[in-house]
C-alpha cells in the first residue's frame, strides 16, 4: 500500500517510517497523485520524497499561482487540489488562493509547513514565526493542525473531507517543522492511516422539496434555468441536459458553466440575458448564487421598478448548502441536495406528461437572441486597423470551436468580459475564469493546472494587466512542457493605454504600461514560442500552430489602446469610472 520503506532502527529490529513519508502515504493512500508548491524550509524533503514516490510534484515560482492552480485542479476533478508552501511569508502568499477557493466553492487543501509551536506561542521570534493556523481559520471552511505523527491520517482524512463534503472549500493544513522526522513504528503508523469512505456523500433532496418546485415549475409561464459553477462542479452533466431538454425551458450559463450545454444549443438564452432576466416569471438557480453577478436578484435587472426593489420572480435553488437560500431574496423552493440527486429527482418527478413553455415566450427569447447574434455577428466581421478585441477574439472563437476539448482560461477586464461574450463554450469545464471575486492573478496558475490534470491544449486569454500578476509562470510552462497558449490581448495598460499623466509630470498615469511591450519574449526567454500579432491572421496562424505542436506559446496580440472601456462590463461598481 504505502511508500514508506521500513528503515530500520540502528538501536533496534523494530521498522520504523517518518512524518514526511506519512503524509505522502495518507495523500497517495486518498488517491492524490499531484501537489502543486513550491519547496523551503522545512518542507523541501517533503517535495523531493513526494516525487520519488511517484507523485507529480510541480513547483511555481510564487505560492499564489501554486495555490490557483491546486484550487482550480480541485474544481476539474472533485478531489483537492494540493498547495505545498513554507511557512510564515510563503503561507501567507498561498492565503489568497485559500480564499478564493473557499469563496468560489473550490475543493484545495493548503498545506504549511510552520514553525515550532512552543517558540510561536511564547513569541520568542522563530524563523518564520507566525500562527498560521489562526490566520487560516476565517478564510478557510476548515483549518486543522497536526502535532504527532500518528495523527497525520486523520489530519489528512479529516481535511480531505472538508475539503470535499457539501459545499467544497478551502481547507488549511498546518504542518509543523518537527513532525517531518518524527520516527514512528512502521505498523502503527500503517494502521493510523484512513482511506476516507465516501468523501462527498451524496445528499438526496426531500420530496416535498422536489414537489414544491415541481408546481412552480409547471405553473411558469416564462421560465428560466440559470446553470452555475455549481452545476458544471457537480459532474451531472448528462442529467441536467436531460432536464433542461425534457422541460424545454431556456437556460443562461454562467461564466464558468457555459459548455454544460454547447453556447450554440437552441435553448441557450445567453445573447438575450437582458430581456431573459427582468421577463422570467419563475427562475430555477442550478448550482449558482444570486450574489453581485446576477445583481443579487433584484433591482433593474430583475424587472425591479428600482435598484432596490425586488422583482415580482418566483425563484426555486438547487443548492447543496442549506443556507444559501434567502441570502439575498425570497427562494420560493428551496431544494437542498447535491445537484445530481436533485435534477434525477426532478426528471423523475416531471414523468411524461410534461407541457412546454408557452410559445409566445419562447418565440420572445428567440427573437431578441437571434437579433443579438445578428448583430454580434455583424461586429465581429469587421476587420480594423489596429486590431480590438472583437477581432482578435472572433479568432479565439474559431479556434475553440475547432477545438472544443482546449481548456480556456481567461482574466483581465475587457479581455475578459469581450472573451465570455464572444468565445462559445462547447463542452463542460472547459472555461476557467476569475470567478466569484473576480479575482486577478489565477491565469498562470489555472493554465498549469489545466494542462497537467487534463492533458489537453489550453488557451489563456489574457489581458495584458492580468498576465502581470503570474507571468513569471511561464518559465514554469515551459519547464514542464506544457501545451500552453497564452494569449496576451495587449492594449497598453489597465481597461485601455492611451491614458496621460494630465500635470504633464514625467511619470506616466497610474493605469497605463511600457508602450509596445514585447510579452512574447519572456516565453522565449524560457525557450518557447513566443509570436507578435498584429493581425487576425496572424493570430490565427500563431494559435493553430500552437495547438498542433503543444508547445508552450505566448502571442503578444497588439490592439488599439484605445480600445476598452473602464472595469469592463462592470463600470457600474466603480464610482468615479471615467466615462469613455
Ligand atoms: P456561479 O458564480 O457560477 O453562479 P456560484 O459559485 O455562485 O456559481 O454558486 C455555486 C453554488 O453551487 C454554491 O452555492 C454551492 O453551494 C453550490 N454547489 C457546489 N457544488 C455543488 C453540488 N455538488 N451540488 C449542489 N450544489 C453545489
Ligand atoms: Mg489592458
Amino acid at each position: 500500500m504505502g511508500t514508506a520503506e521500513p528503515q530500520v532502527a540502528a538501536d533496534a529490529r523494530t521498522p520504523v517510517t517518518d512524518g514526511f513519508h506519512l503524509v505522502i502515504d495518507a495523500l497517495r493512500l486518498n488517491g492524490i497523485d499531484t501537489i502543486f508548491g513550491l519547496p523551503g524550509i522545512p518542507i523541501t524533503d517533503l517535495t523531493r520524497k513526494a516525487q520519488a514516490a511517484g507523485m507529480r510534484v510541480i513547483s511555481f515560482r510564487h505560492e499564489q499561482n501554486a495555490g490557483n492552480a491546486a484550487a482550480i485542479a480541485g474544481f476539474m476533478t472533485q478531489k483537492p487540489g494540493i498547495c505545498l508552501t513554507v511557512s510564515a511569508p510563503g503561507f501567507l502568499n498561498g492565503l489568497t488562493a485559500l480564499a478564493n477557493a473557499t469563496t468560489n466553492c473550490f475543493p484545495m487543501i493548503l498545506i504549511s509547513g510552520s514553525s515550532e509551536r512552543e517558540i510561536v506561542d511564547l513569541q520568542q521570534g522563530d524563523y518564520e514565526e507566525m500562527d498560521q493556523l489562526a490566520i487560516a481559520k476565517p478564510l478557510a471552511k476548515a483549518a486543522f493542525r497536526v502535532l504527532h505523527a500518528e495523527d497525520i491520517g486523520v489530519g489528512v482524512a479529516r481535511a480531505i473531507r472538508a475539503a470535499v463534503s457539501g459545499r467544497p472549500g478551502g481547507v488549511y493544513l498546518d504542518l509543523p517543522a518537527k513532525l517531518f522526522p518524527q520516527s514512528i513504528d512502521a505498523s502503527a503508523a500503517a494502521r493510523s492511516l484512513i482511506k476516507v469512505v465516501d468523501p462527498a456523500p451524496r445528499q438526496i433532496p426531500a420530496p416535498d422539496a422536489v414537489q414544491r418546485a415541481l408546481e412552480l415549475l409547471r405553473g411558469a409561464r416564462r421560465p428560466l434555468v440559470l446553470l452555475g459553477k455549481g452545476a458544471a462542479y457537480a459532474r451531472a452533466d448528462a442529467e441536467i441536459r436531460d432536464l433542461i431538454e425534457t422541460t424545454g425551458i431556456p437556460y443562461l450559463p454562467m461564466s464558468m458553466a457555459k459548455g454544460l450545454l454547447p453556447d450554440t444549443h437552441p435553448q441557450c438564452a445567453s445573447a438575450a440575458r437582458s430581456f431573459v432576466l427582468p421577463e422570467a416569471d419563475v427562475v430555477m438557480l442550478v448550482g449558482a448564487r444570486l450574489n453581485w453577478l446576477l445583481s443579487h436578484g433584484k433591482g433593474k435587472t430583475w424587472g425591479g421598478q428600482d435598484a432596490k426593489a425586488w422583482g415580482a420572480q418566483k425563484f426555486i435553488q438547487i443548492d447543496i448548502s442549506p443556507q444559501e437560500a434567502d441570502s439575498n431574496v425570497r427562494i420560493d423552493a428551496p431544494v437542498v441536495g447535491d445537484i445530481g440527486s436533485c435534477v434525477s429527482a426532478l426528471l423523475a418527478g416531471i414523468g411524461s406528461g410534461w407541457v412546454k413553455p408557452p410559445a409566445e415566450w419562447l418565440d420572445a427569447v428567440a427573437e431578441r437572441k437571434n437579433k443579438n447574434l445578428a448583430r454580434m455577428a455583424e461586429t465581429l466581421a469587421r476587420n480594423p486597423a489596429p486590431m480590438n478585441f472583437h477581432s482578435a477574439l472572433n479568432v479565439v472563437r474559431d479556434i475553440i470551436r475547432a477545438n472544443p476539448e482546449a481548456v480556456l482560461v481567461n482574466e483581465g477586464a475587457n479581455a475578459l468580459d469581450f472573451t465570455r461574450s464572444i468565445v462559445d463554450m462547447y463542452q463542460p469545464r472547459k472555461r476557467l475564469d476569475v470567478g466569484t471575486w473576480g479575482v486577478m492573478g489565477i491565469g498562470m496558475g489555472f493554465a498549469v493546472a489545466a494542462a497537467v490534470v487534463s492533458d489537453q491544449p489550453v488557451i489563456a486569454i489574457e489581458g495584458d494587466s492580468a498576465f502581470g500578476f503570474s507571468g513569471m509562470e511561464v518559465e514554469t510552462v515551459c519547464r514542464y512542457n506544457l501545451p500552453v497558449c497564452v494569449v496576451i490581448m495587449n492594449n497598453n495598460g489597465v481597461y485601455r493605454g492611451d491614458e496621460r499623466n494630465p500635470t504633464g509630470g514625467r511619470d506616466p498615469a497610474p493605469l497605463v504600461f511600457v508602450k509596445d511591450a514585447r510579452y512574447e519574449k519572456v516565453m522565449q526567454a524560457f525557450g518557447g514560442v513566443g509570436v507578435y500579432a498584429t493581425t487576425p491572421a496572424e493570430l490565427r496562424r500563431a494559435m493553430e500552430e500552437a495547438i498542433r505542436s503543444r508547445r508552450p506559446t505566448l502571442i503578444n496580440a497588439v490592439i488599439d489602446e484605445g480600445a476598452g472601456t473602464e472595469s469592463g462590463r462592470i463600470t457600474s461598481l466603480n464610482p468615479t469610472a471615467k466615462k469613455t
